[in-house]
């Protein structure tokens, strides 16, 4: 088959890699599946979200370029994949971000000339960003004249673009997904996952997989280290009962499993991505033999040099644990090359 010509950055979107992962857990009698949002022109899985929340508004003439400001609250990677739509069409950005973002994404942003707005106060109440930096965008948006405001956490644009995330899953593997892991934010990936898989009938367990903190399933609102998934703060359009199971992950775990896939499997993969990897890691042993497992892995790693892949941060919050992902004994999978 030919290879394609893209019309522009945005056609990118989308038909990420599935990649099998062999060496991964090399006893586990079952196949395992990583779905690589990195490959998305933005860097990750939020390039959907970010899409199906702009385009028909840019297609409506609703956001009009050189007139129209789009204000949003992000931690980082929907506000990169806001930021390369928004620089594509012309439409002024303003982000509204908090002292966890990295300094890498904040020169990313300021790269696509983003206009970005730190909050530097947290709640209260739950001692989080989060309702601050809402705050702060509801004050945008109500003096800016042409301002939108996507709302990731109620817009059911954000999760309806991950019904085709997962109808590319299944269709790489013919319906046959027997576990999918999926870590939660805004909950947007999850429930368009769900969504398919309800649609479509298949069998999968849907594991969610949260951060130890984030109050999405029920716990207590905690401080995390980790930005990306968890959150403190429950969104309207988040229905926890859409997981079949849900697996509660540390910050150490998502460092561990992080520097695992490295190892392992030679995949610089971002937080989220640790977490699910432990996830599965944890659940393996009552998986049966023989099924497919599927993760989600949301971003990549390059963005979290200062902190999971940093020796000395992780030596300054966990000690040291280098044990963990570095033991001697595992068998590579047999590749191509
Ligand atoms: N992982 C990473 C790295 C993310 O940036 C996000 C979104 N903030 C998520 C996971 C969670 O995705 P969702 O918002 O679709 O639940």
């Amino acid at each position: 088959m030919k290879p394609p010509v893209l019309r522009g950055i945005l056609d990118g979107v989308g038909n990420t890699h599935l990649v099998e992962l062999g060496g991964l857990l090399p006893r586990f009698g079952s196949r395992v599946f990583a779905k690589l949002e990195a490959f998305n022109p933005g860097g990750s899985v939020k390039d959907r979200s970010a899409l199906s929340m702009l385009l028909g508004r840019i297609r409506s003439g609703e956001l009009v370029p050189g007139r129209s400001t789009v204000v949003e609250s992000s931690s980082g990677n929907l506000a990169i994949g806001i930021a390369q739509i928004c620089r594509y069409y012309g439409i002024d950005f303003i982000c509204v971000v908090d002292p966890k973002t990295t300094q890498q994404n904040l020169a990313i942003l300021r790269a696509y000339r983003v206009a970005v707005e730190m909050v530097t106060e947290t709640d209260p109440e739950t001692r989080a960003y989060l309702p601050v930096r809402v705050r702060r965008v509801r004050e945008l948006v109500a003096s800016i004249p042409g301002a939108y405001w996507p709302n990731q956490y109620a817009n059911p644009l954000n999760p309806l673009a991950h019904v085709q995330t997962m109808r590319e899953i299944a269709e790489a593997l013919d319906g046959r997904v027997d576990y999918l892991f999926c870590s939660t934010g805004t909950g947007g990936t999850m429930t368009g996952c769900a969504q398919y898989i309800r649609e479509q009938g298949l069998a999968t367990t849907l594991v969610g997989v949260d951060a130890m903190g984030s109050v999405l399933f029920g716990g207590p609102s905690a401080p995390r280290l980790l930005p990306g998934h968890g959150a403190a703060v429950k969104p309207a359009l988040f229905d926890p009962s859409l997981a079949d199971e849900v697996v509660l992950v540390s910050d150490l775990d998502c460092v561990v499993g992080c520097r695992t896939l490295t190892h392992r499997e030679a995949i610089l993969a971002g937080g989220s991505s640790g977490a699910v990897t432990a996830a599965l890691t944890k659940t393996a042993g009552r998986i049966p033999a023989g099924s497919n497992c599927v993760m989600i892995f949301p971003d990549r790693g390059d963005r979290y040099l200062d902190t999971i892949y940093s020796d000395d941060w992780v030596r300054a919050h966990f000690g040291e644990v280098s044990h963990l992902w570095n033991e001697p004994e595992h068998t590579l999978a047999v590749g191509a090359c």
